[in-house]
């Protein structure tokens, strides 16, 4: 029999794969061709033509070891170019090769986080909406979540935060730009969090961190800077993933930064390739550590995902939605005209428009329309989106 646990977990699981399963079904019954998916956060979009011609190059001429294990924490020569491109761009100043250990995904590096911080029954608040296994991992590692919502328009509640945090709260997960609702937040709130975290470590005594879950720090469609929550807070752990600015989530690559300034740097680093290895991850795919490291800088079409951003932006607001248009991230998360999430996303079912209720990401009244797909998908889904009769 399977454990308690995990059972429980998976009869809460995931909208998002429910919606998959059920799309594949309908795809199978009415032909690909005829069902708009905007279900999943899993990209159709080429990887950048750069990584293409890096894979056949280092395909055609591979390093001694390429199929070989490396240090848990990941290859030398890797992890100086992932340092190296994390201070040159002012995303994590003064950064090293000693602060970065790469990782199987972003998935992967916030488990290594929280299995290398948690004691049994420490608390980890997690900001609602937010990305929907991210209770599932602080489960994972004997923590408790603490689910806080956001402000009305999706920017973290800073009063509500600071009366979540008690003496048993050891990280606070954050993500920005934010799946599901695309919003980047400020210097400033980053700054206010920090300053937070800071009082809340003083009061107990012991260290609070900040895990910043920055998947879609590329993919961003405002001139505001995007700053990390890891470089505000000198306590921030970074997970990055190349699954959506590189599209490619199914190669599994990713890393973990600690801030430079974070006093146990070294211990964390070393504590963490050692959680790499017990989880069974061992080392990030080798072969993926190479070929990212020489393309950090490409990233996807983002031209492209602005135009659909714009396209379906204009048809919700033709049919009468109310939707605040995103700062980053490939989804949209509109209100839902029904009285009930899932009420509303089987009517755009019927209609063989696949979207994901906002229940799923711990804040119903809306629902999760992800837009990394082809120009087909954006036309049937434009067609196909019901009308709404808005709530006030
Ligand atoms: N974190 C967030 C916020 C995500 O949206 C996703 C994927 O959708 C992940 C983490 C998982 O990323 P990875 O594929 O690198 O494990």
């Amino acid at each position: 029999m399977i454990s308690a646990e995990i059972a429980r977990l998976m009869e809460t699981d995931s909208g998002i794969r429910r919606m998959w399963m059920a799309g594949f079904e309908l795809k199978q019954q009415y032909g690909e061709e005829n069902v708009a998916d905007m279900t999943f956060g899993n990209p159709v979009a080429q990887p950048p033509e750069l990584l293409r011609q890096t894979l056949q190059e280092i395909v055609s001429d591979p390093p001694e070891d390429l199929h070989r294990y490396t240090h848990s924490a990941g290859a030398p020569e890797v992890r100086e170019r992932v340092a190296d491109h994390l201070d040159a761009r002012g995303i994590l100043p003064g950064v090293d090769a000693s602060h970065v250990m790469m990782t199987s995904g972003a998935s992967a590096a916030t488990n290594i986080a929280l299995r290398t911080i948690l004691e049994p029954g420490d608390e980890v608040i997690l900001i609602a909406p937010h990305f929907p296994d991210y209770p599932a991992h602080v489960l994972n590692h004997g923590g408790t979540p603490i689910v806080v919502p956001t402000t009305a328009d999706f920017l973290p509640d800073l009063g509500a935060i600071a009366r979540s945090i008690g003496p048993k709260t050891r990280a606070l997960i954050i993500n920005h730009p934010n799946n599901p609702t695309g919003r980047q937040y400020s210097e400033d709130d980053l700054k206010a969090l920090a300053t937070l975290l800071r009082d809340g470590s003083a009061a107990n005594k012991r260290t609070i961190y900040l895990i910043s879950d920055e998947p879609y720090r590329e993919i961003r469609f405002t001139t505001e800077p995007f700053v990390s929550p890891a470089r505000v807070y000198e306590h921030g752990l970074m997970a990055y993933s190349f699954s959506k600015s590189h599209s490619v989530p199914g190669e599994r690559i990713g890393y973990l930064a600690v801030n430079p300034r974070c006093p146990e740097a070294d211990v964390l680093v070393d504590a963490m390739s050692f959680s790499n290895r017990i989880l069974g991850f061992t080392n990030a795919p080798v072969l993926w550590q190479h070929v990212i490291s020489r393309c950090l800088d490409a990233v996807i079409d983002l031209e492209q995902l602005r135009g659909y951003r714009a396209r379906l932006m204009k048809a919700l607001i033709a049919k009468g939605y109310e939707v605040t248009e995103t700062e980053g991230t490939f989804y949209l998360y509109p209100k839902t005209p029904d009285t009930d999430d899932e009420t509303f996303v089987q009517r755009a079912r019927n209609e063989l428009l696949l979207l994901v209720p906002g229940e799923t990401f711990g804040c119903s009244g809306y629902f999760r329309m992800a837009f990394c797909v082809d120009d087909r998908t954006v036309d049937l889904a434009v067609e196909r989106l019901p009308w709404a009769t808005c709530r006030v």
